[in-house]
């Protein structure tokens, strides 16, 4: 079980997003298979979920990183989005 940063919910892996900033490159990615190596942090894929974990900076926190720029934060909420299924509501694999 994995703790959402937006809601604080503990669900199943499987049904969210993990954001990874990765070990090498330090770079923030969206990781579908949850097996990228590097710190990650979970999110629901709900829009509420997901805002609330941009803001406050909680993602950077839980990732320990400095705070998002606007710019890094709209670009990591569409690279979120992108990663659910419109249709199902569920984190595509
Ligand atoms: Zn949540």
């Amino acid at each position: 079980m994995r703790r959402c940063v937006g809601c604080g919910e503990r669900k199943a892996k499987r049904d969210m997003v993990r954001i990874v900033r990765t070990a090498e490159e330090g770079n923030l990615e969206i990781d579908a298979r949850g097996k990228m190596a590097g710190r990650g942090c979970y999110v629901c894929p709900t829009e509420s979920c997901i805002t609330a974990g941009l803001s406050r900076n909680k993602i950077a926190h839980a990732l320990r990183m400095d705070v998002l720029s606007p710019q890094a934060r709209d670009e990591l909420r569409e690279r979120i989005e992108d990663s659910i299924d419109n249709d199902t509501g569920e984190v595509r694999r």
